[in-house]
């Protein structure tokens, strides 16, 4: 932390921070300038936040210079973050996709979507159980029948089974059926449940919450982080702005801007991100050349007849083309799928 003096403040004020300093452990190096003076504090603090030092007299300003994600950030661990879900790995060389229909309809349906994306190469199989839908009146799930359904389509096929999760109270039921926990865009800031599936050890997707900045986004993955869960893929899946002609503005840049941030694996849903089926194939292809490593997918057998965001889903076709067109990209930046 640095803290910047008023220009007019004297041997009183600036003697008075450094108590405050040495009080919580931390060591000083005045620097005084021609106009004001700077305090250098030493010792990693990040537990006070600079609105700490910007209440005590004579200072201006404290600006902070370490990140407030103390495990999450590339200064913790400099080599990427390699999650594993179950015989896969996501993360490394490899870029994984994770395919399959927005909600659990029928046992028939998901076996026949996870047969299909696991022959065109994903690595796991999405699913929601649990929806959580704008509408009370809207399809909700199938909770527990659509958690035994995915389970059977994982011994049917052996692709990890990966599903969003509403509540802490969920934590037990849904982590005894599926691989992965699914955090959705609302539930990003619901800290008692990020806390809760950081005391789960399952690997986590967390997905940007619609409106939450690149700083929130990480310091809610620090919650899981803090708790205990190591296994944290943060995920890009558009933010709100004012444009229409998508359902969300699906922000590529951040993609590199996390990879410089974290050492944890980031992935991409153009699904969500761009709501229009058409755009998620070129999405996708662009997500992995911006150095995604992953993406998740929504794929529906009858995209017209699916229960829910069937405007964006994918047919197992348009899945099976995508895979082939995304692995020429993924090689163009030496990755491969
Ligand atoms: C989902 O993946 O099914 C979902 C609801 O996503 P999001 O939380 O990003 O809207
Ligand atoms: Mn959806």
């Amino acid at each position: 932390m640095i803290i910047v003096m008023k220009p007019n403040s004297g041997e009183v004020e600036v003697n008075h921070v450094i108590e405050k300093v040495r009080e919580v452990g931390c060591k000083e190096i005045l620097l005084e300038g021609t106009n004001r003076k700077v305090i250098a504090v030493i010792g990693d603090k990040r537990d006070i936040p600079p609105e700490y030092w910007d209440v005590i007299p004579g200072v201006e300003k404290a600006v902070p210079i370490l990140t407030p994600y103390k495990i999450a950030s590339r200064e913790a661990k400099k080599t990427d973050t390699e999650i594993k879900i179950n015989d896969q790995v996501l993360g490394g060389k490899k870029i994984g996709v994770i395919a399959g229909p927005c909600a659990v309809e029928s046992q028939d349906q998901i076996n026949f979507i996870a047969e299909g994306v696991k022959k065109a190469g994903a690595i796991a199989l999405r699913g929601g159980a649990f929806k959580p839908r704008t509408s009370p009146y809207s399809f909700q799930g199938l909770r527990e029948e659509g958690l035994e359904y995915l389970a059977r389509a994982r011994e049917a096929t052996g692709l990890a089974i990966v599903t969003e999760i509403l509540s802490p109270e969920h934590i037990e039921l849904v982590s005894s059926y599926v691989d992965v926990l699914q955090i959705g865009t609302r539930n990003m800031s619901n800290f008692l449940l990020l806390q809760a599936v950081g005391e789960c050890k399952k690997p986590v997707i967390l997905k940007r919450g619609m409106s939450a900045t690149l700083d929130e986004f990480l310091l809610a993955g620090e919650y899981i982080l803090s708790h205990g869960n190591p296994n944290v893929i943060l995920c890009e899946r558009g933010i709100r702005t004012f444009e229409t002609h998508t359902r969300f503005t699906l922000s590529l840049s951040t993609v590199p801007a996390l990879k410089r941030l974290t050492h944890l694996p980031v992935i991409v849903d153009p699904s969500h991100g761009t709501g229009v089926r058409d755009l998620v194939n070129p999405m996708s292809k662009g997500s992995i050349a911006v150095g995604a490593d992953g993406l998740i997918l929504e794929v529906h057998q009858d995209p017209e007849k699916s229960y829910v965001d069937g405007p964006q889903a994918l047919t197992i076709e348009d899945f099976e083309s995508l895979m082939s067109e995304a692995r020429a990209v993924a090689q163009a930046v030496g990755r491969e799928i």
